[in-house]
C-alpha cells in the first residue's frame, strides 16, 4: 500500500470521470466531446480551468455558475469521484496486471453506459463497436488471460440469456422489457469476463434489478408503466463480479458458493 501512488491513481480516475461526464453528456447528442471546452448550460460561460478541478469544483463552485448562479447536478462529482475510488479498488485487487487495464477500461466504460442508458434508454453502438474490437484485440495478441472458447461462451451465455429472456418477456408482458441493446452489451461483457463470470454477474444483474425495482417502487420513483432501463443493472452485476474476483482467475463468491454446495 503506497499512499503516494494510491493518491495518484485516485486523482486519474477523477480526471477520467470528468471525462466521462463529457462523454455522457454529449455523445447521445452526437456533440464533439473536445470542443466547446466545459461551460455553463445556462449563461455558456467557460468554466474557468481553477474551477474546473475534478470532484473539488462542485465544492468550490457550491453547485452554481460563478457567473449566472445556475445549479448544476451533484452527479458530476459523484461519476468523478465514482471513477476515482473504482480506479483504486481495481489496482487494489490486481496491481497493474492485464486485468487492471481491462477492468478500468471496462468500468469507466459501464459508468458512461450507465448514465446515457438512465439519461436516455439507449445504450450507444459505438461502445459496443469499441467493445468487440477490443475482444478482438486482447484475444488476437493473447493481452487477457482467459482462453479465447472461454470469452466466445460467455458472451453466447451472457448475450443468449438476455436476448431469451427479452424475447419471452415481450411474448408475455407485450412490452419491450430487455432491449436488443442490453443483448449487445451482454455479449461484450461475456467475451471480456468469460463464462463462469457471466454466469455470476447475470445472477446478481437480476438480483440487483429486483432490489433495485422494489426500492425505486416503494419511493413511488417509478411505476408498473414506466420504461426500466436494464443496462445499469448489467453493469452494476459485472462490476460487483470483478471486484469479488481475484488475481489468479478466481471469484471470491464463486468459491464460496461451491465450497457451501458441495
Ligand atoms: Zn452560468
Amino acid at each position: 500500500m503506497n499512499p503516494v501512488l494510491f493518491s495518484l491513481l485516485f486523482i486519474f480516475g477523477a480526471c477520467i470521470g470528468s471525462f466521462l461526464n463529457v462523454v455522457i453528456f454529449r455523445l447521445p447528442k452526437n456533440m464533439s466531446l473536445f470542443v466547446p471546452a466545459s461551460h455553463c448550460f445556462a449563461c455558456k460561460t467557460p468554466v474557468k480551468i481553477s474551477d474546473n478541478i475534478p470532484i473539488l469544483g462542485y465544492f468550490i463552485l457550491r453547485g452554481k455558475c460563478r457567473t449566472c448562479k445556475t445549479s448544476f447536478s451533484s452527479r458530476y462529482a459523484l461519476v468523478e469521484f465514482f471513477s476515482a475510488i473504482i480506479t483504486c479498488l481495481i489496482f487494489f485487487i490486481f496491481n497493474f496486471s492485464e486485468y487492471f487495464f481491462i477492468y478500468t477500461s471496462l468500468t469507466y466504460a459501464l459508468i458512461a453506459i450507465t448514465f446515457i442508458d438512465l439519461d436516455h434508454l439507449i445504450i450507444p453502438n459505438g461502445f459496443i463497436l469499441l467493445g468487440l474490437f477490443s475482444i478482438f484485440i486482447l484475444y488476437f495478441f493473447k493481452f487477457i488471460p482467459l482462453e479465447w472458447k472461454d470469452g466466445l461462451l460467455g458472451a453466447i451465455v451472457f448475450g443468449g440469456f438476455l436476448f431469451l429472456l427479452g424475447f419471452f418477456g415481450e411474448l408475455i408482458l407485450k412490452k419491450e422489457s430487455i432491449g436488443f441493446g442490453d443483448v449487445k452489451l451482454g455479449i461484450v461483457l461475456g467475451g471480456l469476463i468469460g463464462f463462469k463470470s457471466s454466469v455470476l454477474a447475470l445472477y446478481l444483474s437480476f438480483f440487483a434489478a429486483a432490489v433495485g425495482i422494489v426500492f425505486l417502487m416503494g419511493l413511488k420513483k417509478i411505476n408498473r408503466s414506466n420504461p426500466i432501463p436494464f443496462g445499469p443493472y448489467i453493469s452494476l452485476g459485472s462490476l460487483l463480479t470483478i471486484l469479488t474476483s481475484t488475481q489468479n482467475g478466481e471469484n471470491i463468491i464463486i468459491n464460496w458458493y461451491i465450497r457451501t454446495m458441495f
